[in-house]
């Protein structure tokens, strides 16, 4: 990198291309100390620098999604760590490039940039005690990815205080709530986050229904006293849905002496089940009131914001972006399960990987229904039937809308990147879908050659054998236009 003097006072600076990658890399690594890890994540993928205009920077990005927020929210933050790599920079300018993608040698990996992160996702599952790990827990669920909201927050609390102090804090902790709203993700959590704390102590993680299995299989084989051995010297002990445990006398004596034990030496317990304790009917009074003696805290239904947000935390730790109206959109309609919410997720991500299909309200919607085929969908808008596309304005109507723009911009002459990449998407499917003639094309919008337009679909056609994002993107078009 060097300066040419052009005027006193005035530096005209040259970096030269094959630095552009290295300056990108000093510059989001120094970003990634100054925003929040979740938001560098989401903001910043796929990014490069694609040019240099006399002091001006153009940095790319792959999607106009990313495109708007780094506009509004990062170009100060960016152009001050640009200025302490590059000291001359004045200015810097976002631009869209759909060729932009994790693979393009111009993108710097985030991934490389955060070794730790990198780690904690290729750990995989981890070994508790040799001999007494009965269950492996998953490593994906802690308590920081446990979105917290009114209706969870005494339990994660409760759980917080219990992994700080097993066994002295709150004894047993007893966590109830409804199916797939978070419990088996709370107790694993607790799990993760002591033996994080500490690797010698002894964590048990059982269901109840493994749990009646092992007695079972501990009498036929005569070998009970060394199943009450290994589950008397653990620290912690958790027990999975104790409601399976109902009528199972055997399995409930064993596990009122193993409880009594534990509880004696102060060593921590942790239940969950679907309802309190009071309202197990089939299990021992004995037992019952037992895990009275401790906290016992409920996990109700999040409300539509921590919906939202744990729509968002899933589709960070999954690296994927879909729009907050999507998102939104399935919070509002899935109302009785985080696993449902997570479910529709999934399926929503499926359909942008395997079939190349940016979720849309639209395409997510029967989705939803499915769950819950009876009950009508909230803000799919007026669009239950489907729309006659006929004309060059309604292609323009429908591509404006997509990429947030006005059809005035498509109709008219700016040449921003984005408004131009729209102008063309709009030709092509025009031209591709729609069978118009480049001259007709070319008349219609913002009155253009049809040369104009010939070069629009060539270079859309191009772009389309190479960029897969950009790909998908306009198949959601399509689809959401029922041309496909
Ligand atoms: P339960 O054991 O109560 O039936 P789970 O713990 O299996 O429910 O939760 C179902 C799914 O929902 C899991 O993938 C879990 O990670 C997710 N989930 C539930 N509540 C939350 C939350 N508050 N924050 C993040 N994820 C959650
Ligand atoms: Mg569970």
């Amino acid at each position: 990198m060097y300066r040419l003097p052009i005027l006193p006072g005035y530096f005209f600076i040259v970096i030269n291309k094959e630095d552009y990658k290295s300056v990108w890399q000093s510059v989001l690594s120094n970003l990634s100390q100054r925003i929040k890890h979740s938001d560098f994540l989401t903001w910043f993928p796929q990014s490069a620098i694609i040019d240099l205009k006399e002091a001006n920077l153009i940095i790319g990005t792959s999607t106009s999604f990313r495109y708007e927020t780094l506009q509004r929210q990062y170009r100060e933050v960016v152009l001050v760590e640009v200025q302490k790599v590059v000291p001359g920079i004045k200015e810097i300018t976002f631009e869209i490039d759909g060729s932009l993608h994790e693979k393009d040698e111009r993108v710097v990996s985030l991934k490389k940039l955060m070794p730790e992160e990198k780690k904690k996702q290729e750990s995989g599952e981890i070994e508790l005690i040799e001999g007494i790990t009965t269950k492996i827990l998953n490593p994906k669920y802690t308590l920081d990815n446990f979105v917290v909201g009114p209706d969870n927050q005494l339990a994660h609390a409760a759980a917080v205080a219990v992994s700080r102090k097993p066994g002295e804090a709150y004894n047993p902790l007893f966590v109830y709530g409804g199916v797939g709203l978070g419990k088996t993700h709370l107790l694993q959590a607790v799990g993760n986050e002591i033996h994080k704390r500490s690797n010698r102590r002894k964590i048990i993680y059982a269901t109840s229904e493994r749990f009646t299995n092992e007695v079972i299989e501990a009498i036929r084989s005569r070998k009970t006293e060394k199943l009450r051995e290994k589950y008397r010297q653990v620290d912690v002990l958790m027990i999975d849905d104790i409601q399976f445990l109902a009528n199972k006398e055997q399995t409930q004596v064993e596990f009122f002496h193993t409880f009594n034990t534990l509880y004696e030496s102060k060593k921590q317990i942790i239940i969950s089940s679907d309802r309190p304790p009071k309202d197990l009917d089939s299990l021992e009074p004995r037992l019952r009131s037992r895990f009275e003696w401790g906290m016992m805290v409920d996990i109700g239904f999040p409300d539509f914001e921590t919906r939202v947000a744990i729509l968002q935390t899933k589709c960070q730790e999954k690296e994927i972006i879909i729009a907050s109206d999507v998102l939104s959109f399935i919070a509002s309609n899935v109302t009785e399960s985080v696993r449902e919410l997570e479910g529709v997720l999934n399926q929503a991500i499926a359909l942008y990987e395997l079939k190349h299909i940016t979720p849309t309200v639209k395409n997510v919607a029967p989705m939803v229904k499915k769950l819950h085929p009876k009950t009508a969908l909230v803000g799919t808008g007026e669009d239950s039937g489907k729309k006659v596309i006929s004309t060059v304005d309604d292609i323009v109507v429908e591509v404006a809308g997509h990429y947030k723009l006005l059809p005035e911009d498509i109709m008219g002459e700016s040449r921003r990147a984005d408004i131009s990449l729209a102008r063309q998407i709009s030709m092509y499917i025009a031209k591709r879908y729609f069978k118009m003639t480049h001259q007709f094309i070319g008349e219609q919008i913002g009155k253009r050659q049809h040369t104009t337009a010939m070069h629009a679909c060539e270079k859309i056609e191009r772009e389309l054998e190479k960029d897969r994002q950009l790909k998908r993107d306009i198949n959601a078009l399509l689809h959401d236009m029922g041309v496909i």
